[in-house]
């Protein structure tokens, strides 16, 4: 299965990959897992010791050089997402991933009580930032001969769950843009787009919404990594408008 998928060691070899939250948590485990696989690495996060430390962890395991993209994505304009994707043409001329694991969790609280403040800023990071970033990337993606991008969702981006406001919200709304820019890529381009479900992995933010568990307990960032280079590599070639589980 998909879970167990075991990537070829040149499996990602010349492709250009821009991953989301590639600092900390999913991002950095796929970042890593994606160079040690072959492929240019364009780490894009908020926290910039973060993304050196991963930078310089990929080029100690004999990656190719990657490269830092500082972006905070609660406040980022759309010229701004403009110019990044100028700078990725002018530097690597391809791109040939997208994957969006940048996030955050919010408040979790009854939807009576959720500040709007709060609301507003989950979905302009887990949705409206994601949005903004695939429609800058997309002409640079319509190059590649097989371009993918990778939403990261959740469970309760498929059905709700009491408390987990925009949250939950957000990871709807993520599985909606996955499956409206499929359909519209299906058949037309050699793009293919769909969303991941991590399952509880143990990140910073799986410990926020769980501080009773022991981080011991939970699956790590790097066990998850199959399905997420099964779908970045050749390998996922056709598969569109799917939504896959990370662990089963
Ligand atoms: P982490 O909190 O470890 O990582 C989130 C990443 O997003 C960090 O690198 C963080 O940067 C970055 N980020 C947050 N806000 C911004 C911002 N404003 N601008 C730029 N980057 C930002 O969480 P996970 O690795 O667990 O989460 C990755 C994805 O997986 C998320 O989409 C999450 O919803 C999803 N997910 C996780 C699950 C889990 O169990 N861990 C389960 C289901 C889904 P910084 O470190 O600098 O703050």
């Amino acid at each position: 299965t998909i879970t167990n998928y075991q990537a070829p060691a040149d499996l990602l070899k010349d492709k250009v990959i821009l991953v989301t939250g590639a600092g900390d948590g999913i991002g950095r485990a796929a970042a890593k897992a994606y160079a040690a696989h072959g492929a240019t690495v364009i780490l894009l996060g908020r926290t910039v010791p973060k993304l050196e430390a991963v930078y310089d962890e990929i080029e100690a395991a004999g990656g190719a050089k990657p490269a830092i993209l500082p972006v905070d994505l609660s406040d980022v304009r759309w010229e701004q997402l403009e110019y990044l994707a100028q700078g990725v043409d002018q530097e690597f001329s391809r791109l040939d991933g997208l994957v969006h694991c940048a996030g955050v969790l919010g408040q979790r609280t009854p939807i009576a009580n959720y500040h709007y403040a709060n609301w507003q800023q989950v979905m302009q990071i887990n949705v409206n930032a994601a949005f903004g970033l695939t429609k800058a990337m997309l002409p640079l993606l319509e190059e590649s001969k097989a371009g993918s991008i990778i939403f990261t969702s959740s469970s309760v981006g498929l059905k709700g769950r009491a408390y987990w406001g925009a949250y939950s919200v957000s990871k709807f709304a993520t599985e909606g843009l996955m499956q409206v820019l499929a359909d519209e890529v299906d058949g037309v381009s050699n793009i293919r787009v769909n969303s991941v479900n991590p399952g509880g992995t143990r990140t910073n933010m799986r410990a926020a919404a769980y501080p009773a568990e022991d981080p011991a307990t939970v699956t790590a960032p790097e066990d998850i990594m199959p399905t997420y280079l099964y779908l970045m590599g050749d390998d996922s070639l056709g598969i569109n408008g799917k939504q896959f589980n990370a662990q089963d």
